[in-house]
């Protein structure tokens, strides 16, 4: 059963943590490097992105983070974890850090203050079926390098993605029962 943990520094990890445990997996929460070490994958979740980064930061975390990342371990973000997968963020907060990994340029809070929350029926590569996605603040993928495939489009802009074992949604997968994306990522983890 492979161990996939959920970055819980800050966020909404509840959620992920229970679509996870559904599927079958042992889900856990990772706040600390000895967390990070068990972990067959990763979840970053929704949350604030700006937040995220300093508290890695402060818990020593983000360097590890960097490592594991770097060094092959599937990891799948939602939302403000798209925004930690990106190299390259526009609208970020002066000196925001992020992880990094995927070769992409991801906005935050793209959709606008107007429509900053919503909903939409999505199709996505790799799952059977129309996808309700729930977008709260939600950053939207600006450009991609090569590798990065555009999994689900929404407004004509990309809103999931895969680089190789990197898996991101602008959405939230964990808000509600649908456990397909969660699936699409556990079949990253156990390739
Ligand atoms: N707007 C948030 C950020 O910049 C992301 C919102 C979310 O995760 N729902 O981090």
């Amino acid at each position: 059963m492979p161990a996939i943990g959920v970055f819980a520094l800050q966020g909404d990890v509840r959620e992920h943590l229970e679509t996870l445990s559904r599927l079958g997996v042992h889900a856990f929460a990772v706040r600390r490097p000895s967390e990070l070490e068990r972990c067959d994958g990763l979840v970053l979740p929704g949350g604030e992105s700006t937040t995220m980064a300093k508290l890695a930061r402060t818990f020593d975390l983000l360097e590890p983070l960097r490592e594991r990342v770097k060094g092959g371990m599937p990891t799948f973000g939602t939302c403000a974890g798209m925004i930690m997968l990106a190299d390259r963020i526009v609208d970020g907060v002066a000196g925001q850090e992020t992880i990094g990994g995927l070769d992409a340029t991801v906005r935050r809070n793209a959709f606008g203050r107007q429509v900053d929350s919503f909903e939409a029926d999505l199709s996505m590569e790799g799952v059977d079926g129309i996808v309700h996605a729930v977008f709260i603040r939600a950053p939207w993928v600006e450009q991609v390098g090569p590798d990065v495939e555009v999994l689900a489009e929404a407004s004509g802009h990309p809103v999931a993605v895969r680089q190789g074992h990197l898996m991101a949604t602008s959405f939230h997968p964990e808000v509600d029962d649908d456990g397909r994306i969660h699936r699409l990522f556990l079949d990253l983890v156990q390739g």
